[in-house]
């Protein structure tokens, strides 16, 4: 039997398996899928699982079944290419033939004093339950500072309002206006609803220092009771030390089929690999559809297509509480209600899709 390895059960390997299952795959080969959790975390409702509006189980979908897919639970330490092995913290090692590494990402400190150690986060769905611990447990009238005003930072300072009415809510940003890369329209709805909605933002902020209870926001110091930190991403540990050639960021670089530039046996997705795009969702799953295909190609015997078609994101949709989101698709805004129907409703298809 050939092993099939597929590290981290994200968006980008649960597509991978969605295209192989049942009968993608060949007869002599076996999928081991790794994760340190026994079922697919949907971490993009992270926020609404911190800001405890949701439930873990309603972030949570049961991996696959098949005779040829075994599920491994457990910590993953090392990948050791030479050796073609992964290695997990409780001494298991899973020999591969062929490995997708889809190990997602966890924040990136940039080098902040303290903010490792101090600030809550919502990259995992262990550290955002206890986010929501700590969010949830805070006496009334705590001051709340968010750091970072993306996509994840907006999701959650705008649930938190919803969940909790009596904290004070401050949301650090770098630029001068919220999304700042994107129309003006929609910098402006979002920053209309933080001011309705009493949630204060910090634009031009520079966080240079954090300590229990206080951050420092260029010079000037803040006392705070608790902070989550929604500010920048970089691939997961593992990643950042394994032997393979890396971009800036210390994500693998690959090639046109989404292997190492130097190994058509390792494949790199998701968050973890090396893109000019933003890193999402929705890039893991179009890379995965490709990994997919390559892998069938490449079973069959048959030529690998001499140029991928190169993948164009559909554009991005967010949430400003339960009632209120956004949409930016092919240049076109919509806000309102509508558009958290459609967030919604993303949702629920997604989770139908994948339901096991
Ligand atoms: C709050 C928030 C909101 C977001 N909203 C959106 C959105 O609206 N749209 C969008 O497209 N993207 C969104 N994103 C980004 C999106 O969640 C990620 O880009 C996506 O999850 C990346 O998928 P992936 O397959 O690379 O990895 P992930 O989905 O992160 O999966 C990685 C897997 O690897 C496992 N793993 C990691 N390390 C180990 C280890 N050492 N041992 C064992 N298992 C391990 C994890 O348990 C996990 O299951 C959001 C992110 C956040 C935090």
């Amino acid at each position: 039997m050939k092993n099939l390895v597929l590290l981290g059960g994200g968006y980008g390997n649960m597509r991978i398996l969605l295209r192989l299952l049942p009968n993608q795959f060949p007869e002599d080969t076996k999928i081991i899928l790794v994760d340190r959790n026994p079922f697919h975390s949907l971490k993009t409702e992270f926020y609404a699982l911190a800001a405890g509006t949701t439930t873990d189980k309603k972030v949570r979908v049961d991996f696959p079944e098949h005779p040829r897919l075994e599920k491994v639970y457990g910590e993953i330490t090392k990948i050791d290419r030479k050796e073609k092995k992964v290695y997990l913290q409780d001494g298991r090692e899973i020999p591969y033939d062929d490995l997708v590494i889809g190990l997602g990402c966890e924040d990136d400190y940039h080098n902040v004093p303290g903010a490792a150690e101090h600030t809550l986060s919502i990259q995992t769905i262990a550290n955002s339950r206890k986010t929501f611990e700590t969010l949830c447990g805070l006496p009334a009238g705590s001051v709340v500072a968010i750091v970072g005003a993306g996509l994840s930072g907006i999701e959650i300072a705008s649930e938190l309002r919803e969940s909790r009415k009596d904290l004070i809510i401050k949301l650090f940003d770098r630029s001068p206006r919220i999304l700042r890369s994107f129309p003006e329209k929609l910098s402006r709805y979002i920053q209309e609803w933080f001011e309705k909605n009493n949630v204060e933002v910090i634009p031009e902020s520079n966080i240079t220092k954090v300590e229990p209870g206080k951050i420092y926001n260029h010079d000037e110091v803040i006392e705070v009771d608790a902070i989550v930190w929604t500010a920048g991403v970089q691939p997961v540990k593992i990643v950042r030390e394994m032997d393979a050639q890396k971009d800036n960021k210390g994500r693998p670089l690959v090639n046109q089929y989404f292997q190492l530039v130097d190994d058509e046996h390792v494949y790199v997705v998701g968050d973890c690999a090396s893109s000019d795009l933003p890193a999402s969702a929705q890039l893991a799953e179009e890379q995965a559809e490709r990994i997919a295909q390559v892998l069938k190609l490449r079973w069959k015997g048959e030529k690998l297509p001499e140029k991928m078609p190169p993948i164009k994101l559909k554009g991005f949709m967010g949430s400003l509480g339960k009632k209120q989101g956004f949409v930016y698709i092919a240049d076109k805004t919509m806000t309102g209600r509508i558009a958290r129907l459609l967030k919604s409703g993303l949702l629920w298809m997604y989770k139908r899709q994948n339901d096991n």
